[in-house]
């Protein structure tokens, strides 16, 4: 693995591929999420003294890189005064860093004061990744996130207040076939009202032994298809008026990707993806 002496897989964005990797915790403090196959992993806060030793390893190969992210599922989890250390080690021992970024959870994000987040920003955090996954509460509380569309919205007015940036993943299809037309309708809703720097529409992947795979066993969960997500996704990308929003999907029908910055390639986006709908229909 690139960027870490940690042993275990990396769960890093997309967008943050080429960024050193620094591991700060591993786990989830929430890990109830219920499609998480990683919601069972213990959660654990690195020592400062190993982050430190950490960092100062990756420094000999950190190179030309100018961005940096904090790995751990919701790092933002952290108390801050062990926050704002480690962002002291990340500008002595990367002092060509100018972005650095990490996971956080909507409710990381309103449990921080207004004084602590200004801090973190003055001490070089620049963005956060956010898993939003949909703007529906039915959504939301059938796959038991922990969180509202209100407290999501909440958390991201907050962060532009302070003008932190922040990431976005959805997930095509996680309202299943019952939910899917609200699941479109309400994230559209929550993204319009939002600033986004980039979404990145995920694929639903239900792992075996999760709460999610229980639901579909038993019929209560019923997956949408590959061509189903894309017209879910289309019609999403349809309703999004966004200013200046980077728009990301790798996992089309199973194998396109999609790219483009909204609002400047909504037409385009769209009819590339009609035109897949129509040659992927009956
Ligand atoms: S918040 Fe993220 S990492 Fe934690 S359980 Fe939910 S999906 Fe998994």
């Amino acid at each position: 693995m690139e960027g870490s002496i940690v042993e275990n897989t990396v769960y890093a964005p997309l967008l943050e591929q080429d960024s050193i990797l620094l591991a700060v915790s591993e786990g989830c403090s929430y890990g109830k999420c219920a499609f998480c196959d990683f919601a069972n992993d213990q959660y654990r806060v690195f020592p400062l003294e190993w982050v430190e030793k950490n960092a100062s390893y990756l420094a000999t190969e950190a190179g030309e890189k100018t961005s940096l992210f904090l790995l751990g599922q919701n790092s933002l989890s952290l108390p801050s005064s062990h926050l704002l250390k480690i962002l002291e080690f990340v500008k002595f021992y990367f002092p060509k860093v100018d972005r650095v970024s990490m996971y956080a959870r909507a409710e990381d994000i309103n449990a921080k004061s207004e004084h602590d987040l200004s801090l973190l920003r003055d001490r070089g955090l620049s963005s956060l990744h956010i898993g939003l996954e949909s703007g529906s509460d039915e959504v939301l509380s059938l796959m038991n996130k922990g969180i509202t569309a209100a407290e999501l919205l909440a958390a991201c007015q907050k962060l532009d207040a302070l003008a932190l940036a922040y990431h976005f993943t959805i997930i095509g299809g996680l309202g299943g076939k019952r939910f899917s037309a609200i699941h479109r309708e309400k994230t559209a809703e929550l993204l319009n009202r939002l600033k986004p720097a980039s979404i990145w529409q995920l694929k639903l992947f239900i792992w075996p032994n999760t709460p999610l795979a229980k639901m579909r066993d038993r019929g209560d969960f019923i997956e949408l298809s590959p061509l189903e997500v894309l017209m879910e996704e289309r019609d999403l990308i349809a309703k999004l008026e966004l200013e200046d929003c980077l728009f990301i999907d790798t996992t089309v029908l199973n194998q396109y990707t999609i790219m483009g910055r909204l609002p400047e390639t909504k037409a385009s986006l769209i009819s590339t993806m009609d035109r897949l709908i129509e040659s992927s229909g009956p």
